[in-house]
C-alpha cells in the first residue's frame, strides 16, 4: 500500500498519512461514477438545483474547520483560507442556478422543428494542483455536477486534505453515492488513468504547462474533452499618469499573495521610466512591510512555500549574484521561509524573468510607452492575467486590448470574479471556467430535427 505524508509546510513537521490510490482502485471509482451518472442525470432539474444549495449551505457551515485545514496543510494564510472555502460555497450557489436554466434553442428550419440540447457528458476528471487546493476543485466540480455529470477528482498529492473533507460534505449534504469523488493518488497512476479511462469523458486540468501537455497528447487518443489551465508570467503595467502611490502599494499583494504560488501572480511589473525611481521607492517601503509569518496569525499576508523541494526550485532562480534589487523579511525556523525578492533586470533573457517561477519573486523592468509596454507584456510564451494602471480611460482601454492574456484588471490587481469567465491565451491554458458559460464546457450541444410533414 503506498502513503503519502502530509507534512506542515509552517513547521516541516508531518501531520498525517495518506493512502495514495492504485490503478485498480482507480478504475473500481471511476466504474462507480459511471453508474451514478445514468441516476444523475435524470434528477429533476429543481432537485439538482436543491441539492447543490444544500451541499453549498453545508460547506458554508463547516468554512471554519477547511479553512484551519488549508492553513495545517498548505501553509496558506488564515485570511486566503477563509475566502478560499467561502469560493467553494459561491460557486456552489452560483451553479446551483443552472440546473433550471439551461436551456437548449429552437431553430426554425424547413419542414420541421428543430432543437438543440444541452446534454451532459459523463464522467468528469478534474485533476488539481496544490497551489489553491478549494477554488480550482469548485471551478471544476460545481458547473460539472449542476450540468448533471459525476465527478472523480484528484487532489495534489501534497494538499488532500480539504478535497476530501469536501466529498464527506457532498454526502451529508444528500449528493447520492457516487455523484462527487475524490480520489488522492499520484498524477502518474490516478491522474493518467483519468486521461486513458474510456468511460472519463473530459478532463478539467489545472497545473504546469509540461504536465498539461502531456495530458493534451492522451487526451488525443479518444478526442476526450479537455479544459488546461497552465502556467503564467503576467505583467502589472504601471504608466506615469497612474496613481503610483496605490500602485506600488497593492504590487506586493499581486505577486507575494500566496508565497506567489498564484498562476495569476503579476510576477513582472512594467513601469514607465520617468515614473521608475518613484515607483520602487514606494514599492520597496511596501515589500518591507509585508507581512511574512505564522499563517495561523490574522494579521498574516504570506505564509512560506508549499514543499522543502519547492523552497529550493525557487531558491535556483535567485543564485549569488542575481540582480537583487531589495527583499522583504521573513521568520527563523523549519518551515519552508522565501523573503518576498524584487529583482531589477538588465537581461531579458534570464531564466528567471522568462519562467514562472511559482514563489515570492518579481522582477522589474521599465518601458518607454505605450507600444514598448504592450510589446513587452507580450514576449512571453503564457497569457494568462495582467493589471494596467493608468488614469487616461483611452489608454487603459487600449492597452487592455493590446495584452495578450486572459483576465486583465484596470487600477486593479483582483483576476478571479466567479461570476466572469476565467482562463489563459497562448502556453496558459485551453477553454474558459467560470462566469455564465461555463456549463457550455460541461455539456454537448444535441440537434433533434423533427418532421412535420408526415
Ligand atoms: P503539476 O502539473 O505538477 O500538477 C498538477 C496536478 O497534475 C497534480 O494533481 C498532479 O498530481 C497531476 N499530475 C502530474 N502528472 C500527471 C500526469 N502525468 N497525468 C495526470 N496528472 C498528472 O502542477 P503543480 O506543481 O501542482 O501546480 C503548479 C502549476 O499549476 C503552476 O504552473 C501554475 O501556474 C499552475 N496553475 C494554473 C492555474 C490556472 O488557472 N491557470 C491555477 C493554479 C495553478
Amino acid at each position: 500500500m503506498t502513503t503519502y505524508t502530509i507534512i506542515n509546510p509552517t513547521t516541516a513537521k508531518p501531520v498525517q498519512e495518506i493512502h495514495l490510490a492504485d490503478i485498480f482502485e482507480t478504475d473500481v471509482i471511476i466504474e462507480k461514477a459511471a453508474r451514478a451518472f445514468a441516476s444523475w442525470r435524470l434528477v429533476a432539474p429543481g432537485d439538482r438545483a436543491k441539492l447543490l444549495r444544500k451541499f453549498a449551505a453545508v460547506v458554508e457551515a463547516h468554512t471554519e474547520e477547511l479553512a484551519q485545514l488549508e492553513v495545517l496543510n498548505s501553509g496558506h494564510t488564515i485570511g486566503n483560507a477563509r475566502w478560499e472555502a467561502g469560493n467553494v460555497v459561491n460557486v456552489l450557489n452560483y451553479y446551483s442556478a443552472s440546473p433550471e436554466r439551461l436551456f437548449g434553442r429552437q431553430i426554425p428550419v424547413p419542414n420541421g422543428i428543430d432543437i438543440t440540447f444541452k446534454e451532459p457528458l459523463g464522467v468528469i476528471g478534474i485533476i488539481v494542483p496544490w497551489n489553491f487546493p478549494m477554488p480550482i476543485a469548485g471551478w471544476g466540480f460545481g458547473p460539472a455536477l449542476a450540468a448533471g455529470n459525476t465527478v472523480v477528482l484528484k487532489p495534489a498529492e501534497v494538499t488532500p486534505l480539504t478535497a476530501i473533507r469536501l466529498a464527506e460534505l457532498a454526502l451529508e449534504a444528500g449528493i447520492p453515492e457516487g455523484v462527487f469523488n475524490v480520489i488522492p493518488g499520484k498524477g502518474s497512476v490516478v491522474g493518467e488513468r483519468f486521461v486513458t479511462h474510456p468511460a472519463v469523458r473530459k478532463i478539467v486540468f489545472t497545473g504546469s504547462t509540461t504536465v498539461g501537455k502531456h495530458i493534451m497528447q492522451g487526451c488525443a487518443n479518444q478526442v476526450k474533452r479537455l479544459t488546461l489551465e497552465l502556467g503564467g508570467k503576467s505583467a502589472n503595467i504601471i504608466f506615469d499618469d497612474a496613481d503610483i502611490e496605490k500602485a506600488a502599494a497593492n504590487a506586493p499583494g499581486a505577486v507575494f499573495d500566496n508565497a506567489g504560488q498564484d498562476c495569476c501572480a503579476r510576477s513582472r511589473i512594467l513601469v514607465q521610466k520617468n515614473v521608475y525611481e518613484k515607483f520602487m521607492e514606494h514599492f520597496e517601503v511596501a515589500v518591507k512591510a509585508f507581512r511574512v509569518e505564522d499563517p495561523a496569525n490574522e494579521s498574516a499576508e504570506m505564509g512560506p512555500l508549499i514543499t522543502a523541494a519547492h523552497l529550493a526550485r525557487v531558491q535556483e532562480y535567485v543564485p549569488s549574484g542575481a540582480p537583487i534589487a531589495f527583499q522583504g523579511t521573513k521568520p527563523e525556523g523549519d518551515g519552508f521561509w522565501f523573503a518576498p525578492t524584487v529583482l531589477a533586470h538588465t537581461n531579458l533573457e534570464d531564466r528567471a524573468y522568462r519562467e514562472e517561477i511559482f514563489g515570492p519573486v518579481v522582477s522589474v523592468v521599465p518601458f518607454t510607452d505605450e507600444d514598448d509596454a504592450i510589446r513587452i507584456a507580450n514576449d512571453s510564451e503564457f497569457g494568462l492575467s495582467g493589471s494596467i494602471w493608468s488614469r487616461d480611460i483611452g489608454r487603459a482601454v487600449r492597452v487592455s486590448r493590446g495584452v495578450e492574456a486572459g483576465n486583465l484588471s484596470v487600477n486593479s490587481n483582483s483576476s478571479v470574479r466567479y461570476w466572469t469567465p476565467f482562463g489563459g491565451y497562448k502556453q496558459s491554458g485551453l477553454g474558459r471556467e467560470l462566469g455564465p458559460d461555463a456549463l457550455d464546457a460541461f455539456t454537448e450541444t444535441k440537434n433533434v430535427f423533427f418532421d412535420t410533414q408526415n
